[in-house]
């Protein structure tokens, strides 16, 4: 079944921490676009110790980004099956430039384009503050924060029942090195402006009216 936001490809863009993950779930549901999570992929393939988990889990665990070549491969084979035909939405994805043309070039070839770019943005000692608190369901991969967010019963998924656990990389000795290596570029954001897609939102209101503003500016 169609949604109303048929046909519409988001990109949502943002530094580790500012919520990306969370408010694309929220998005997900309210326009059920398909969300596809390049970090959850990743996640999926360490899981399940693939070769390209293998490969993936030393540079994620050392807070620094997958080569370009293997994501982007990994993201065009995602966005070829038909679940992401008619629009999608993507979270973590892309990190650069190289990234943003390789997406360009695909949706075009499909006669689509990126039709927002959501730029959602925290101050960094915010940012640091909110990737230790962050736990995540070992079982079904929703997001909960200690302080904004937290879990019904701690350790235990509200939606579940699964096992909560901290990400590798939210320890805070890679979380620093994460922020510096993986905000988005200013070149990347400038990429966005120049083709008018971009709009910034602010990521310090709450869960709900982050998630609200987001829903505005795709309206
Ligand atoms: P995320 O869940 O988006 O924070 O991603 C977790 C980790 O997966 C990142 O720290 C990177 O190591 C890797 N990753 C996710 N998306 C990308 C991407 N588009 N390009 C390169 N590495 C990525």
């Amino acid at each position: 079944m169609k949604g109303l936001f048929a046909d519409v490809y988001i990109v949502l863009l943002g530094p580790p921490g500012a919520g990306k993950g969370t408010q694309a779930q929220r998005i997900a549901v309210a326009t059920k676009l398909v969300h596809i999570s390049t970090g959850d992929m990743f996640r999926e393939n360490v899981k399940n110790q693939t070769e390209l988990g293998k490969l993936a889990n030393d540079y994620m665990s050392r807070g620094e980004l997958v080569p370009d070549e293997v994501t982007i491969e990994m993201l065009l084979e995602r966005i070829s099956r038909d679940d992401a035909r008619a629009g999608a939405m993507f979270d973590g994805f892309p990190r650069n430039v190289v990234q943003a043309e390789a997406l360009d070039a695909a949706l075009a070839r499909e006669g689509a384009k990126v039709d927002f770019a959501l730029l959602i943005s925290v101050r960094d000692e915010e940012l640091v503050a909110r990737l230790g608190g962050r736990w995540i369901c070992r079982n079904c991969g929703k997001l909960y924060h200690e302080r904004n967010d937290p879990p019904k019963r701690a350790g235990v998924c509200d939606a579940c029942g699964g096992e909560l656990y901290q990400r590798e990389d939210d320890r805070p000795e890679v979380v620093q090195s994460r922020l510096e290596k993986q905000k988005p570029p200013a070149a990347l954001i400038e990429h966005y402006r120049k083709a008018h897609v971009l709009k910034e939102i602010d990521g310090e209101q709450s869960l709900d009216a982050v998630t609200a503003a987001l829903l505005e500016a795709i309206r």
